[in-house]
């Protein structure tokens, strides 16, 4: 049988490269969602997810992760963790749970601590940094604070046709305390049936949330459209629902991968994915709205990766916002 991995934006790069190879030689797709997305909330730089993430108003940092598994349709979750190094690895263990699976604030903490999660400061210099930028701006500018987010979240298929998704995030930068996003919650930000297909979800979750967008594009899957074809459908109607029936829409994306490999991916904004298939070796690809509900997709070039590392990497005592 085939594997593959498909994940939300540039930073799951490193993880899926990895794990991938992992899954080449038969690995374990739940192992490689688990690793992955460590991979993710490890790396300060990745300013949205794990440690140095988006802090909310109060410059505390929040986390919500989400671990589910296709075959058995286990799901487990946290939202609002706090002080611990890997939402994701508490997530899969609270998927073994046959009650109390999704797990918030202290509770959520509360169990880490007693399971022996590694806990530790997750705020960095950085993040306290830009949460006083931002502070100044929205004083300043009288500007909305709610710019600035992203979720990872990533599809996995094995070679024995196992499948599973997870999510990790800080959730919007300035939120309120206690405010969750879909990124922990089944059928929003995630969802995943090994005989069909996964799909996972990234942007403003309180819009994400009025969809459903990502069990509606593994059922879409599931009556036998193409990846591609799925998404783009419950990623554009969503979208020209919305503006017809709110008058707006918040940025929103979704990728996804079926049971024999093969993705699809669909954003209203520009936006940057990473997957990696037998046939297909892990790439960063960038993607924006194309023309009549469809998606344009091409491979990142170099000058953008170096923008990116540059932007990211940006001195302390540079950083303008
Ligand atoms: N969906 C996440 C949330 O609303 C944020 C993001 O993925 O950009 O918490």
């Amino acid at each position: 049988m085939t594997y593959g991995m498909i994940a939300t934006w540039r930073m799951a790069y490193e993880g899926v490269a990895k794990m991938a190879r992992e899954l080449a030689k038969g690995g374990d797709a739940g192992q490689s969602i688990v690793e992955a997305i460590k991979m993710v909330e490890d790396y300060p730089y990745y300013k949205s997810v794990g440690f140095g993430g988006l802090p909310n108003e109060d410059c505390q940092l929040e986390l919500d992760a989400a671990y589910m598994d296709g075959d058995n349709f286990d799901v487990g979750a946290v939202a609002g963790i706090q002080q611990t190094k890997n939402p994701i690895a508490v997530a899969e263990r609270l998927s073994h749970e046959r009650f109390n699976s999704f797990l918030v604030g202290s509770g959520a903490t509360k169990y880490a601590r007693e399971q022996g999660f590694e806990q530790q400061e997750m705020i960095t210099d950085r993040a306290k940094r830009m949460w006083e930028l931002r502070l100044e701006e929205i004083q300043k500018n009288n500007l909305s604070p709610y710019d600035g987010h992203d979720t990872v979240g990533m599809v996995s298929l094995d070679r024995r046709g196992k499948m599973v998704v997870g999510t990790s995030s800080s959730g919007l930068f300035m939120k309120k305390s206690g405010r969750v996003g879909d990124s922990p919650l089944s059928g929003s930000g995630f969802y995943v049936d090994s005989e069909i297909g996964g799909a996972t979800a990234t942007g403003l979750g309180e819009d994400l949330m009025k969809g459903c967008l990502s069990y509606e594009t593994v059922a879409l899957m599931g009556q036998g459209l193409s990846p591609q074809k799925a998404v783009d459908q419950v990623v554009y109607r969503f979208n020209d629902k919305l503006i017809k029936r709110k008058g707006k829409a918040g940025a929103f994306s979704l990728v996804c991968l079926n049971n024999r490999g093969q993705w699809g991916i669909a954003t209203n904004v520009e936006f940057s994915f990473v997957a990696a298939t037998e046939t297909e070796k892990a790439e960063i690809y960038l993607a924006r709205p194309g023309k009549n509900q469809t998606t344009e997709i091409e491979v990142a070039t170099a000058e953008w990766l170096k923008a990116y590392d540059l932007r990211i990497k940006q001195p302390l005592e540079k950083l303008t916002r």
